[in-house]
């Protein structure tokens, strides 16, 4: 059986060990060592990566008892070599403030209003937590809140096997039946776990705990939560984030917010203006058109498929057949909106698209679509389509 270094001292990575075997954990090749630092995949925290003799460990699994340092490949190593083991620190660091965050995070809202963590799922960019009831953003807020100040009281964070009796009587989370060896990983006035994991020493040792989203899962709550470093480079992206947009909006730093919703106003508005001058525009150019006897197509440059749709609408009185609104060019094609006062315009949909080579459809009396063929090519077909 492999010493397990990581329970012993979780924040020692370099050692040296010897090979035991040289095997392979379904399929990729693995080394099993007399002793590791490695924390194998365990209580939702993932396998640890690094290093054996300069050769990369991609994770680290357990299986049986056995742990599994699968490796890039196996060449050159023998079983009895001694062997320079260095698990990446940093990683692992990351994934210890990240889980014992998650612990007391879970342990208070435990406390304060009785959720249970039923769903924990880790990785080197966030964590989710399920709890099995719903809890308003008040309550989450205050669960961070308190969190926080558990970091701040810099709490000692101890795992320990309990003696069967103790074990009765302990009151902790995660708590599987008949199971014997349980280790519970204890933050004293915050929170009792049966957990594997490797943990920080102290509560201080956590960092920032940050709450970044709560959606409702199946009736309950997933939050998404970050600690230690991992906040640390949120916080830095979200504020390069924040100085951009306050750059951009000549904003204040903490009035961002304020700014994009005045811009928003302003954006509003400046669509109004133009809704009302399109209109105007299009009133301009039925008083200004000769009524024709058949189709009618206009060529309005810059208009939408919604405003061209409008156009049609209004444009349709001017001529007995269809009303035609386009707006593109000839190399990349036209918007194009077609009404009629006299006919059903969507009776017409299928043979003007197949005529010149467009899609479109509608409902009611306005159809909309794309016509791939040159302003000349529209022109004279609908010049000579007779509709009624
Ligand atoms: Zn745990």
């Amino acid at each position: 059986m492999t010493e397990k270094l990581y329970y012993s001292d979780p924040f020692s990575y370099a050692f040296d060990a010897q090979i035991v075997d040289i095997a392979s954990y379904h399929g990729k090749p693995a080394l099993v060592l007399d002793r590791t630092a490695f924390f194998p995949e365990g209580g939702g925290q993932p396998g640890d990566e690094g290093s054996i003799e300069g050769v990369y460990v991609f994770d680290t699994r357990i299986e049986n008892d056995d742990i599994y340092h699968v490796v890039q490949h196996t060449d050159g190593f023998a079983a009895g070599q001694h062997v320079r083991c260095e698990v990446n620190a940093n990683k692992r660091f990351a994934r210890m403030q990240a889980h014992s965050g998650e612990h007391v995070v879970s342990g208070i809202a435990h406390r304060l209003f009785g959720a249970e963590n039923v769903g924990f799922h880790m990785d080197d960019t966030l964590m989710t937590v399920d709890f099995d009831k719903p809890l308003p953003k008040e309550d989450l807020a205050q669960v961070e809140r308190e969190a926080n100040a558990c970091v701040y009281a810099d709490v000692p964070v101890r795992a320990w096997f309990p003696d069967a009796e103790t074990l009765k009587t302990l009151s902790y989370r995660s708590k599987i039946d008949g199971l014997k060896d349980v280790r519970i990983v204890t933050i004293e006035g915050v929170d009792n776990c049966a957990c594997c994991a490797v943990h920080v020493r102290s509560t201080g040792q956590i960092g920032l705990i940050k709450i970044l989203t709560a959606v409702s899962h199946r009736g309950d709550v997933r939050i998404t939560l970050v600690c230690g470093v991992t906040a640390y480079e949120d916080y830095i992206l979200k504020h390069t984030q924040t100085l951009r947009i306050a750059d951009l909006l000549a904003a204040k730093h903490g009035e961002t917010a304020d700014a994009v919703e005045k811009l928003l106003e302003k954006e509003k508005n400046l669509k109004w203006q133009i809704g009302q001058k399109t209109e105007q525009m299009i009133d301009y150019i039925k008083a200004n058109s000769v009524f024709a006897s058949e189709n009618a197509v206009f060529d309005l440059p810059g208009f939408n498929p919604e405003e061209l749709k409008t156009a049609a609408l209004a444009l349709r009185t001017v001529c007995g057949g269809l009303c035609i609104t386009i707006s593109g060019d000839d190399s990349k094609g036209y918007y194009f909106a077609m009404s009629s006062d006299t006919v059903k315009a969507t009776d017409f949909s299928k043979t003007v698209t197949s005529a010149l080579g467009g899609s479109g459809g509608g409902r009611f009396d306005v159809v909309q679509g794309r016509l791939n063929a040159k302003k000349e090519e529209i022109l004279r077909y609908f010049d000579t389509l007779k509709v009624n």
